[in-house]
This record gives structure tokens, sequence and C-alpha cells, in this order.
């Protein structure tokens, strides 16, 4: 016997259709790239991307067809973030920082037929546009007056789009299954590949960064969205945002410490979100100009910290800074990217400094809607005791079952997802993520995590950032070299940052090397780059090694 509910599709139209009925007034601000700040807010964004949805389908974009974007963090971005999905189509967002061949790879193996881009990637376009031939449309997000001139390439301006086009559209009933918007991952290792999402899973999604125990996202909220548009669907705020009719504040192009501070600031921002670099600019930012600013001024209640570790050194300053919860949370673009958010359980009532910190240092619980599972190398289910670690798999409605454009399924027979990193799980059902599976140092048949020590060098005063990678040991076959990049004018030599890690780790982990290095590299997603760094030291002869 079926229920008698009424049976209405989960679309990422409904989203946008609620936000401007009945959160019309509350504001979307954004800088732009001309340096421009811009107010709008969900009844406009609302208003717009009907038109903007009546320009698409001028030129020529019908159901499936997919819209790229190489766009920052802006109100015309989160139109696209709309009008695509809504009108049936699939919003592809590009990121810009990848290797010119990888951008081309993506545009190309996605079939995008329209491009639209913001000013500043003008010159990438250019050099892009002989390369994807199956772009038919190159669209500015500018208006008419700042339609660049780039050779060789028909540009439209997209103000001049919507002011040309009609007011009114009637949002599709679509099937909820039908693909919405496409992410590639940042391909580490082969060619990037390609996650489609549906709306279905973009709806539930926005469900878990609403929850009390997920994101908690409210209509009270000031959300300053410093987690790119192009990474992982900004890690789905925007969608949550519409949602519950959050206010979002969009950085634009600028991400530095800085331009975060002011702007979380100026907008009255109680929650954020991004990556741990952007966080570690945003400190050195107000460590350097701690005599001339006000941090009662800044009203931030709870920070996402997510995609990479959250060094612990992080979550004790946004508490001690501003009085700040930090939510550890972990995912990858083929869980959503939401997948495990670290909030308090009823024990941890009344916990206060380094007690609620080491919880908060692990990678969160699962929520309803991704279930996860550890498992060793048998394949069977390992303990949760927060000790045994194994291959970190996990399933769900908005977790990957296969990539585009690819036949083999993404998920073994039990319907799991493997993700390629190692966990362990604790008695409360937190994780902790103790590696990559190819970046955990295998030392002498004992594994070491690299994550941890690099999180102990970055508690150290004068570390800015940390790597730590395996490299090659006569006796151990690995042994782990750390690599720190200092913070501005400070000094500190091997041995006093070898003795830091006394008593933080077992001794057969802590490092057995040390290079102060000017810069880390980074993968277009703020990520240290480890492949990078392990192709640079290969060879790398360790004091340790017997000779
Ligand atoms: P990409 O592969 O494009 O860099 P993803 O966002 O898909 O980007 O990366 C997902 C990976 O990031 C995860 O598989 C995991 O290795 C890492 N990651 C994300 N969150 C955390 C976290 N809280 N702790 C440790 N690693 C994390």
């Amino acid at each position: 016997m079926h229920g008698l509910m009424q049976n209405r599709p989960l679309l990422v139209s409904s989203l946008l259709t609620h936000a401007q009925r009945f959160h019309a007034r509350r504001e979307i601000v954004s800088l732009l790239v001309d340096g421009r700040t811009h107010r709008s807010s969900w009844g406009e964004i609302g208003a717009r991307a009907q038109r903007l949805a009546n320009a698409m389908a001028a030129l020529g974009v019908v159901d499936s067809t997919r819209v790229g974007t190489l766009a920052w963090n802006t109100h015309r971005h989160l139109e696209l973030y709309f009008a695509v999905p809504g009108m049936g189509a699939v919003l592809h967002t590009v990121n810009p920082r990848l290797h010119l061949d990888q951008i081309a790879y993506i545009i190309d193996h996605a079939g995008d037929e329209v491009l639209c881009f913001d000013l500043s990637f003008s010159d990438l376009v250019q050099a892009l546009a002989p390369r994807c031939p199956k772009v038919k449309t190159w669209v500015a997000l500018c208006d008419e007056s700042q339609t660049p001139q780039i050779p060789g390439v028909a540009v439209r301006a997209y103000e001049s789009l919507l002011d040309a086009a009609a007011p009114h559209f009637d949002w599709p009933v679509l099937d909820e299954q039908q693909a919405s918007s496409l992410c590639y991952t940042s391909g580490t290792t082969g060619n990037p590949k390609g996650v489609l999402y549906s709306h279905r899973s973009t709806v539930l999604h926005c469900f878990a960064a609403c929850a009390a125990d997920g994101l908690g996202m409210a209509a009270r909220d000031s959300v300053l969205l410093v987690v790119p548009l192009f990474h992982v669907n900004a890690w789905g705020v925007p969608f949550a945002g519409a949602m519950c009719g959050a206010k979002l504040v969009l950085p634009g192009p600028n991400l530095s410490g800085e331009a975060i501070y002011r702007l979380m600031r100026d907008e009255r921002c109680n929650f954020s979100l991004g990556v741990p670099t952007v966080w570690l600019g945003l400190f050195d930012h107000i460590e350097r100009h701690r005599e001339s600013l006000d941090l009662s001024q800044i009203r931030l209640e709870r920070v996402v910290i997510g995609g990479s570790a959250a060094p612990r050194a992080l979550i004790e300053k946004f508490d001690a800074l501003f009085g700040a919860f930090a939510i550890h949370a972990w995912g990858m673009t083929e869980t959503g990217p939401l997948g495990t958010i670290g909030r308090l359980l009823a024990q941890h009532e009344g916990l206060s400094g380094a007690a609620r910190h080491d919880v908060q240092c692990k990678a969160g619980r699962a929520i309803y809607g991704v279930d996860i599972e550890i498992f060793g190398p048998d394949g069977k289910p390992l303990p949760h005791d927060g000790v045994a670690f194994g291959e970190l798999r996990a399933r769900g409605p908005w977790v990957a079952a296969g990539y585009f454009g690819l036949d083999a399924s993404a998920v073994d027979a039990d319907g799991w997802f493997t993700t390629g990193d190692v966990a362990t799980v604790d008695a409360d059902g937190y994780i902790q993520i103790t590696d990559r599976a190819k970046d955990v140092i295998k030392s002498g048949g004992e594994w070491i995590s690299s994550i941890e020590l690099e999180n102990i060098a970055v508690g150290h005063p004068a570390v800015q950032e940390a790597a730590v990678i395996g490299v090659a040991h006569r006796r151990w076959q690995e042994r782990p070299l750390l690599l720190v990049h200092l913070k501005p004018g400070a000094r500190i030599d091997r041995e006093a940052l070898l003795a830091w890690f006394e008593g933080k780790v077992a001794s057969w982990c802590r490092p057995d090397d040390v290079v102060i290095v000017d810069s880390l590299p980074h993968t277009a997603t703020g990520k240290l780059q480890k492949r990078t760094l392990r192709e640079q030291y290969q060879g790398y002869r360790l004091p340790t090694d017997p000779d």
C-alpha cells in the first residue's frame, strides 16, 4: 500500500522559489572582480534567475545542456547556480586554479556548450577557446561596457543577455533524479573525474546543512562563504542558504586574511566556512595587526573547517579569540561533500578548553544520510574503538554511484563507495582521518599518520604551515620527513623543532629530519600537494639512514 502524501519532486528550483517568496529581503552581498560591493537579496536573485533562464534558453540551452562557469563567489555565479539546474540543464563549475591542460580537458569532457567567466579569467578564456570546440557561447559576467575584447572569441555580456530576456520563467517540474550540477575532482591521481549531482541529492544534502547537528544553518545567519563556488558546490551552502533564507556574503576573488576579516566584521557574519589554509591566513593577519584590530567587533559563532584536517591550533584560536565553535567536518566531492560533522553530544555538556577541543579535533560523526564504515585489509569491518584504522567507505543518497562519462560503477556490491581515506571510528562514532591511503608513512610494518605530525608542527608558534612526507629508508622502508614554512620573521632550528614532538607522539613516530622551506606547494583546492613534494624529495638522504 502506498502512502497518501503528495509526491512533489525535490527540485533545486523549489529552494529558490521558497527563498524568493519567504526571505525576499534577506541580503546577498558580493565583492565583485572590479572591487565594487554589490548588494542584492533572495528576492532579486530569484527574479534575475528567471531572466537568466530565459536568456539561457535563447542561447540554445535545453534539458541536460552543460553550462560551465569559471567564476568567483559573486551574486551572478549564485544566479547561475539556480537558473541552470532550475531549467533542467546542468551547471558545471570549473576550478580555475587547475592547470590549463586540466581545465581544457574538463570542459571538453563535460561537453560544456556555454561557458560563463569572470573578467579576471579573460586570458584563460583566450587560451582555452581553441581547445574547447564544443563551447558555442562565451559569456563574460559583466556589464556591456566591461565586455572584454578577446581575439578570436565572440564574447557576450551577461547583463545584456539579462536585459534582453523576458522577466518571467516557469520552472519546469522535472524528475528529481535528473542531473543538476557537475563537479570534477582535482585529479591528484589520473584525470579528473566528474561527480554528477541530482536535484534530489542536492535538496537532501541541504537538510543536513540546515539540521542542528549538521551545520545548523538558519534564517538569522549571516554566512561568509569563503569556500569557492567552484569547489564541490561551495559545500552545498548556496542551496542550503536558499532553503533557510540565510544572508550570504560572497567574497569574490579576494581571500586574503585582511579581506576576510573586514567582511566578517562589516557584514556581521556569525557563520563561515573554509579550508585550513584560508583560516591560517586570517589568523596571520590578526597576529600582525593585533594592536589596531578590535576583535570584539567580530560576531562569529560557528565556523566550519574542512577539506583537510583541521589543526588543533586553529580550533583553539577560534575559541580563544572569538569564542567561536569550530565545526570540523569531513567529506569529499563524491560525498556531496558533507559526510561527517563535528558537533557535541550530551555527554560533552559542560566540557571546556582542552577536553572539548579533543572532541573537536576529530573529524565529526556520521550525519543521517551518509552511512560510514571502516574496513581492514581482509575487507571486514573494524571495531569502533578509536584505535583500529582502515579504509573509510561511505554510502547514501548524496554519495556518488558512478562518474560522468565512465561506465564503471563507483560502488561495491554492498553499495559502499571507497573514499581513499584511512580512518578510525571511536565508540561515540567520531571519525579521525589518519591519512589519505597514499600519504600514510609505512615504517617497518607500522603506519605513521602524516596528518598527526603536521598538526603537531603547526602548533609550534614559529610554524606557518607544515607537510610531512615519507622518504625511502633502508632499514624502515619509509620514515617521516618534516617540511616547514615558518611565519614571517620567525627563526627556529632543526633540533628545536624535533624536540617539539617529544611527549606529543610515540618516539618511533617522530620525524627523522626537518627541512625549512620558503613555501609549500598547494593543489587547486588549497590542499598540500604531497605528490609534488614526494617527487621533489625523492632520494633525500635521512640522517638516520644507515650507511
Ligand atoms: P579534491 O580531491 O578535489 O582535492 P575533495 O574535496 O574531494 O577534493 O577532497 C576530499 C579529500 O579531502 C578527502 O578524501 C580527505 O582526504 C580530505 N579531507 C576532507 N576533509 C578532511 C578532514 N576533515 N580531515 C582530513 N582530511 C580531510
